[in-house]
């Protein structure tokens, strides 16, 4: 939980901006500061910047104003961060430099009268509407690499497969990931052209071999991304005490999915062209000193359940190492934009429901001497909970268990959305988005943003 309130915690709820509607009902007030990369609509070249209420503000033009960093521009790493166009200089800093400058970002930003007069105008200049502004990716991702950290994920998936044995015996003892493709991780807002792949011979007449086609059972999976800070040197593991200062923030990823393709092809190495077509991530990396106040434990382990090897374990991530982050899936298809019904929640979830911590996940990644890059991003893996409403992707939304006397799944019952329409899984023109939110009493409430995607075929 929130360790202190002092004067210089940048998420005290007593914090005020001068920053024009930005104090109350904003889900973007100072405590939280996203970072993001953007396009001002009258200009060409993309600027670095932080979200507060309906502005977005520009770091670059800070730093030029030696606002940011040390006042003479001798700090390299900080004038390197702003030389680039996305914001993998800025996460690798340093943890402490990355504070330091998140606490001169906020500080600007802080209620009070200006400076003078080249104050008050930097203050102009320096904020734009969101709605004149264009999100792009926010940073280079060098390496993306996607966990299974979710159990209820783990077991439906696996119940499904292996009606008797649903979780494989390591999964409790070692966090499961495979590496993944960064060259087709895309922003929020991209289309998603439904991909093409081969697919299993039909169950009930395996004669007739496998089939090449579009996928027809495509699917998103809702799922938290870890974005890496500064590196560790190749032969270096990052010890699990410090392991989340090794993240810089976090967004929210959409990892779709062909699950007919996935099926066919997963045996015996993992997911491969069933998973690597697309992958949106939000435009907003929320630090991860915002996200403080909503650290919290994940569930307990139930009894019995071996304790994880020292490596993987430490008393403050066992006390903290989770976050309560409320994440939800809506669905809009064509038919519901062209009657002007609003997007349908499909799943509401809980990200304290993991069974693995992302520090766990990076120890693990790291305990070989793997080295992680800035930019780095370490996806959870779907997330799913307890019920069934908080299920995070339609492979299990649409599951109705397994008959007892085959050990199949039973015939999927589809989603009926308000138009009448049928979704078992996604069809072109639906429009998946994916929302993250923190509350708790005594924090200022904070949205992680959203990430968007809708099917083209
Ligand atoms: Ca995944």
């Amino acid at each position: 939980m929130s360790t202190n309130q002092s004067a210089h915690d940048t998420t005290n709820p007593a914090l005020r901006t001068w920053v024009p509607g930005a104090n109350d009902n904003t889900l973007f007030p100072i405590q939280s500061l996203p970072y993001c990369v953007f396009l001002d609509l009258e200009d060409e070249y993309p600027s670095l910047g932080v979200r507060i209420g309906d502005s977005i503000v520009n770091l670059n033009m800070l730093h030029e104003a030696n606002v940011l960093g040390d006042a003479d521009h001798h700090d390299h790493d900080v004038c390197d961060a702003f030389e680039m166009p996305m914001l993998n200089g800025l996460l690798g800093l340093p943890a402490a430099k990355r504070r330091e400058l998140r606490g001169q970002i906020q500080q600007f930003l802080l209620e009070g009268p200006p400076g003078g007069q080249s104050q008050r105008r930097l203050r102009e200049k320096c904020l734009t509407a969101i709605d004149e502004t264009q999100l792009l990716i926010p940073m280079l991702v060098p390496n993306y690499t996607d966990f299974y950290a979710s159990i209820h994920h783990a077991t439906n998936v696996g119940s499904m497969f292996r009606p008797d044995n649903p979780l494989l015996p390591n999964y409790k003892h070692v966090p499961i990931g495979y590496h993944g493709r960064a060259s087709s991780i895309v922003p929020s807002g991209t289309p998603i052209k439904r991909p093409k792949g081969q697919q299993s011979p039909p169950d009930n007449d395996p004669s007739q071999g496998p089939s090449f086609g579009p996928c027809k059972m495509l699917d998103y999976e809702l799922e938290l991304g870890a974005v890496i800070g500064d590196v560790n040197e190749l032969g270096e593991p990052v010890a699990i005490a410090n392991a989340r200062e090794r993240i810089a923030g976090l967004c929210i990823v959409n990892d779709w999915s062909a699950r007919d393709m996935q099926k066919w092809e997963y045996q015996p190495l993992g997911p491969f062209l069933a998973k690597n077509f697309a992958t949106s991530i939000s435009p907003y990396i929320v630090p991860l000193e915002a996200l403080e106040p909503f650290r919290c434990a994940l569930d307990p382990r139930p009894a019995g359940d071996p304790r994880p090897l020292p490596y993987l374990f430490s008393e403050d991530d066992q006390r903290g190492g989770g976050f309560d982050i409320q994440l939800e899936v809506l669905l809009r298809t064509k038919q519901m934009a062209d009657q002007n019904l609003p997007a349908q929640r499909i799943s509401l979830g809980n990200f304290k429901h993991m069974y693995w911590t992302f520090a766990q996940l990076i120890a693990h990644h790291t305990s070989n001497g793997c080295n992680l890059l800035p930019g780095d991003l370490l996806a959870s893996g779907t997330i799913s909970g307890p019920d069934k409403s908080s299920r995070g992707c339609l492979l299990e939304l649409t599951w109705d268990g397994n008959d007892a006397s085959t050990g199949k799944p039973k015939p999927r019952i589809p989603l009926t959305l308000p138009t009448g329409e049928q979704r078992t899984f996604l069809q072109a023109g639906d429009e998946v988005t994916m929302r993250g939110l923190c509350e708790r009493p005594g924090a200022r409430t904070i949205s992680l943003g959203e990430v968007v995607g809708t099917i083209e075929d």
